[in-house]
């Protein structure tokens, strides 16, 4: 007997970021060098006074339960941080910290969606968004944006896509996998459009503080005044604080969807690591030197990555403003031949490139963009420099 996966988990799709770095990893393994630009992990080690902060945690005997959605102390650093950054008023109770970002993506989903609401995405989206609505239920209805509007959705595109069922908005900015952010104006226009049709919005901020050239970035709720109380704000350590492995990622809500997050999350996984919980709390109290000196390394990379593509004949990619990815459109290199093989497709190309040439990247298709590639220069400028130097090389060798 072979038992059945459930019609939920069954639809799935799994994580193609995960899946493409676990491939480059298995080919490391056998011993091949590979270079990494698929998963998107600041390749920094975790700042060493987070670390010992970790450290003190287990010697001061904290390695037990802790209250479900999390530690008193770290919730109130984060209100802090929404309150210093943003001028952002929320109180302790609006706050559950997570495993991670994704579950806090996920709790956030699971309590305010229903079975056929209906979920609008911006395509290019990050891999977890549609899987993740899927999992309640509900419908990812996805919108595709234009390269030449930088990825970013027009206030046409998103009314155009809104129905009696449309329950939630769910934004990314700076967005993975585009690498754009959306601009104070912008935002706005959509918020607007939220608030007409009575909407709730789930705002992905977790690269907030990977927005380079200096350019402000503007919180959700911080657009209009009555989008507080409809906004779900999701943020977290891994990616300003190099923290990936950690797990610890929250949400900022109205306190009756924090309460019913924070009731999910008591039945489902308990409190995320008590240990890595207080590693957090140092990250949000503790100097803030070395979330700006990797800003200035990403931006450093940036600058060269952006450098290198420009140079390759009839690649294009939007602007570059935050995060660290690049999302570069190859579609002029596809239904050619490499060394005799017609690649027709990104996926293919993806896994052909990693073959061939030993460069791990990401197939737009998973992010909802066929035609396109992501490359992650969350990696050193000698793997950046090497991986290029393959990139550009393999995309000229298509006939
Ligand atoms: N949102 C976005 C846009 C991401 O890129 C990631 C990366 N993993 C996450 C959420 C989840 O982060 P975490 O590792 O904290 O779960
Ligand atoms: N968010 C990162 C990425 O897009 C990490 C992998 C993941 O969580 O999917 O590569």
């Amino acid at each position: 007997m072979r038992m059945k996966i459930s019609r939920l988990v069954g639809g799935l799709e799994p994580s193609a970021t995960l899946a493409m770095s676990a491939k480059a990893k298995e080919l490391k393994a056998s011993g091949r060098q590979i270079l990494d630009l698929s998963v998107g992990e600041p390749d920094f080690p975790t700042p060493w006074h987070i670390c010992e902060a970790a450290i003190a945690a287990m010697k001061a005997g904290h390695t037990r339960y802790t209250v479900a959605s999390g530690i008193p102390e770290l919730k109130q650093a984060v209100v802090a941080d929404y309150k210093r950054r943003y001028g952002l008023d929320y109180s302790p109770s609006q706050v559950v910290i997570s495993n991670g970002a994704k579950h806090a993506i996920h709790n956030a989903l699971a309590a305010v969606l229903d079975p056929d609401d209906e979920v609008i995405i911006p395509a290019p989206y990050w891999v977890s968004y549609s899987e993740l609505v899927k999992l309640t239920g509900a419908k990812p209805v996805i919108v595709n944006t234009r390269e030449e509007n930088q990825f970013k959705l027009l206030p046409e595109e998103f009314r155009r896509a809104i129905t009696p069922k449309t329950k939630l908005l769910l934004l990314c900015s700076p967005c993975n996998p585009t690498g754009t952010t959306y601009t104070r104006e912008e935002a706005e226009r959509l918020a607007d459009i939220v608030l007409e049709h009575d909407l709730l919005v789930l705002a992905d901020e977790i690269y907030d503080q990977l927005v380079y050239d200096g350019l402000p970035f503007a919180s959700f709720p911080t657009l209009r005044p009555e989008l507080q109380e409809r906004t779900i704000v999701i943020n977290g350590v891994s990616k300003t604080y190099a923290m990936t492995g950690w797990r610890i990622g929250w949400s900022l809500s109205p306190a009756h969807v924090a309460t019913a997050m924070g009731d999910l999350q008591s039945q489902e996984t308990s409190n995320p690591c008590s240990i890595s919980q207080y590693a957090a709390l140092a990250a949000l109290n503790g100097p803030q030197e070395c979330v700006a000196e990797m800003r200035t390394e990403f931006a450093r990379r940036r600058d060269y990555v952006r450098q290198r593509l420009a140079a390759i004949p009839k690649v294009s990619f939007p602007e570059m403003t935050g995060a660290f990815y690049a999302f570069v459109n190859i579609s002029a290199y596809l239904g050619k031949s490499y060394n005799g093989k017609i690649i027709n497709n990104t996926a293919d190309w993806c896994l052909e490139f990693l073959a061939k040439e030993g460069v791990a990247t990401v197939m737009g298709s998973a992010f909802g963009a066929e035609g396109y590639v992501r490359l992650s220069f969350a990696a050193s400028m000698e793997a950046l420099e090497e991986a290029l130097n393959r990139f550009e090389k393999f995309l000229l060798s298509a006939k």
